[in-house]
C-alpha cells in the first residue's frame, strides 16, 4: 500500500512541475511579438532610396517635409529646388 501512496505523491509532484514549466514559456511567446509601427519607410526624393523615418534627415522645402538618407542628398535637393524657383 505504501508503494501506491508514494507513486501517487511522485506523480502529483511531477504533474505540478509539468504544469508549472508549461505555463512559463506561454508568457514568453506572447511577449515575442513587438509591433514595430514606428519603423515607417520614407522615400529619399534625391536618390530614390527608402529609409526608416527615424533614421532619415528631414528638411522643410516650400512648406513640405522631405526625408533624406544623408546630409549630401538633402543639400543637393535643396539646391535643385532653389534653382527651379
Ligand atoms: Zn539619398
Amino acid at each position: 500500500m505504501r508503494l501506491i501512496f508514494y507513486t501517487l505523491v511522485i506523480f502529483a509532484i511531477y504533474w505540478l512541475l509539468r504544469s508549472f514549466l508549461k505555463s512559463k514559456p506561454k508568457k514568453k511567446a506572447s511577449s515575442q511579438l513587438p509591433p514595430q509601427i514606428e519603423d515607417e519607410l520614407v522615400k529619399d526624393p534625391m536618390c530614390g532610396i527608402y529609409i526608416p523615418k527615424q533614421k532619415a534627415i528631414t528638411a522643410k522645402i516650400g512648406g513640405k517635409v522631405y526625408y533624406f538618407c544623408s546630409q549630401k542628398c538633402k543639400e543637393e535637393y535643396t539646391k535643385r529646388q532653389e534653382v527651379k524657383k
